[in-house]
C-alpha cells in the first residue's frame, strides 16, 4: 500500500495566489444560465423546470439537449409572447393558466422551478411573486420556486448556482448535533455513486449530496453541517448554506487525481479520520486513475492552451492540465473568480500564469491568435471561426456536460482534450494532401 502523498510544492512557492488578474468587461461569448437545465433536470428526478421566456430561449434549451420524443421532459417553455409584451394579456393569469395546465397533466412534478429570462425581466414579470402565489394553492403538493437564468444575469454555470440557491431555503433544519458532511453541486449519479463508496471505505457514514435525486430527499441543513464544493461556481449557494450556519471547507476541486484526493482528504481531515485509514480507501483508486492518465500524459505533454472564459471550471482543469499532465498554460480566462474558493488552486498554478476574468472578446481573440496555441478551451460560437483559422479547439460546453469528477473519470477527462489534437493529426496529412492533389 503507497502512503497518500501530499501536494508537492515549495513551501515559499504561492504560485497565482497572490497573481494579478486582468479584468475585462467588454463583449462576451457565452451561453445564459438556462443551459444548466440540461444537466440539473437529469439530477432532479421529479422536479420541472418551466422556463418563462421566448421561443429563443425554447430553441436553445431543446437543440441543446436534444428533443425527447419517448420520454415525458422535464423542462418546457411557457411563451411570452407578443400579446405579453403589449400588455394585452396578464402575464401573471397566463403563467399560472400554464402552470395549472402542467401540474394537472403531470401528477409526477413534485418541485417546479419558474425559470427567469431576458425577456422575463424586460416585461418585469416577477417570478418570485408567482412562485409565492403558486405555492399556497399547491401547498403540500408541489415545490415551487423561481430563479434567474436570463443571459443579462447570467452565464452558463450560473444557472445551476442560482437554481441551487433557491433551494437552500427549502432544505429542511438539521437539530443534530454530530458533524455531517454535504456535498454540494450536481454530479451525475454514476459519480455521486463512487464518491460515496468512497466516503464510506474512509469510515465517513450519511454523507449527503445536494442537489438530491428527489426532491422529497432534501439533506438537513444546520450549525453542524459541512460542505464540500464539487464545482466551483457555486458562490451564491455556498453563500446561502453559510448563512444557515453550515461550514464551508475548502479545497481543490475534486479534478484529477491529485484534486480528487485533496478534495476527499478535506472532508476525512475534518472528520478526523486518520492519515492510514483516508490512505488505506483511496489508494486502489487513486493509483488505477494514475495509471490511466499515463497515456494521455504523452500526448499532452508540452502542448500550450489558451483558455477562453466559460465554465469557470478553467482555472481547477488548468491546474489539473499543468500539474498532471505536463501542458502549457499561456492564458487561462474565467468568467468570475472566487478567490476564497479557489485559494488551493491558484497556489498550485504555475507561478506567472496569464490569469483574466471577464472577457473583452475582441482583445482576447487577438492575444489567442498572438499566442498560437496548440489547444483553445473556448464557447461554440468562437470554436469554428478559430478552427478555420487553424487553431485546434475543444467546448467548454462539453466539459460541463461529460462525468469528469473523481478518480475514475481522470482519464476521460484528459481525454477530452487530448481527442482534439489527435483529430488534428488526422486530419492535417488529408488536407495537405489534397492541397497537392489540388
Ligand atoms: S435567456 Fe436570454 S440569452 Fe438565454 S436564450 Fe433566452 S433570450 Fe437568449
Amino acid at each position: 500500500m503507497s502512503a497518500v502523498i501530499p501536494i508537492q510544492r515549495d513551501a515559499a512557492d504561492l504560485g497565482c495566489a497572490d497573481a494579478p488578474v486582468l479584468r475585462e468587461r467588454g463583449q462576451r461569448e457565452v451561453f445564459c444560465g438556462l443551459t444548466g437545465i440540461i444537466w440539473m433536470h437529469r439530477k432532479i428526478q421529479d422536479a420541472f423546470f418551466l422556463v418563462v421566456g421566448s421561443r429563443t430561449c425554447a430553441h436553445l434549451i431543446q437543440s441543446a439537449a436534444g428533443v425527447m420524443i419517448f420520454a415525458e421532459p422535464r423542462f418546457g417553455t411557457a411563451i411570452i409572447d407578443e400579446r405579453d409584451l403589449a400588455g394585452i394579456a396578464d402575464a401573471n393569469d397566463e403563467l399560472d393558466r400554464v402552470v395549472r395546465q402542467l401540474l394537472s397533466r403531470r401528477p409526477d412534478i413534485k418541485m417546479l422551478f419558474l425559470v427567469g429570462s431576458c425577456p422575463s425581466e424586460v416585461i418585469k414579470l416577477d417570478l418570485s411573486r408567482a412562485a409565492a402565489r403558486l405555492s399556497r394553492e399547491y401547498l403540500n403538493q408541489v415545490h415551487i420556486l423561481n430563479y434567474s437564468g436570463s443571459g443579462i444575469e447570467t452565464t452558463f454555470t450560473q444557472g445551476e448556482d442560482a437554481c441551487l440557491a433557491s433551494l437552500v431555503p427549502e432544505l429542511p433544519q438539521s437539530t443534530s448535533d454530530t458533524p455531517s458532511l454535504l456535498v454540494v453541486g450536481c454530479l451525475p449519479d454514476v459519480v455521486e455513486d463512487q464518491f460515496a463508496r468512497l466516503f464510506t471505505a474512509m469510515g465517513l457514514e450519511g454523507v449527503q449530496f445536494f442537489p438530491p435525486r428527489s426532491s422529497r430527499s432534501l439533506p438537513s441543513v444546520g450549525k453542524h453541517t459541512r460542505f464540500l464544493l464539487a464545482q466551483p461556481f457555486l458562490g451564491e449557494t455556498a453563500r446561502a448554506l453559510s448563512e444557515r450556519g453550515a461550514t464551508h471547507l475548502v479545497a481543490p476541486f475534486p479534478f484529477g487525481v491529485e484534486g480528487t484526493t485533496e478534495w476527499l482528504r478535506t472532508a476525512a481531515h475534518s472528520a478526523g479520520i486518520s492519515p492510514e485509514r483516508f490512505a488505506q480507501a483511496t489508494h486502489v483508486s487513486r493509483e488505477r486513475a494514475q495509471r490511466a492518465l499515463e497515456r494521455h500524459r504523452e500526448r499532452l505533454q508540452g502542448k500550450r492552451i489558451f483558455f477562453f472564459p466559460d465554465s469557470q471550471l478553467e482555472i481547477p482543469l488548468a491546474r489539473f492540465l499543468s500539474r498532471e499532465l505536463g501542458m502549457h498554460l499561456t492564458e487561462v480566462g474565467t468568467p468570475y473568480l472566487h478567490r476564497e474558493h479557489l485559494k488551493h488552486e491558484l497556489a498550485l498554478l504555475p507561478s506567472g500564469t496569464v490569469l483574466s476574468e471577464g472577457q473583452d472578446v475582441d482583445k482576447q481573440l487577438d492575444r489567442c491568435r498572438a499566442q498560437a496555441p496548440d489547444l483553445v478551451v473556448c464557447g461554440l460560437g468562437l470554436a469554428n471561426p478559430l478552427e478555420a483559422e487553424g487553431l485546434t479547439t475543444k467546448w467548454a460546453i462539453e466539459l460541463v456536460f461529460s462525468p469528469v469528477h473523481g478518480y475514475e473519470q481522470s482519464a476521460d477527462l484528459a481525454e477530452l482534450f487530448a481527442r482534439p489534437l489527435l483529430r488534428r493529426e488526422k486530419i492535417a496529412p488529408s488536407t495537405s494532401q489534397e492541397a497537392v492533389c489540388s
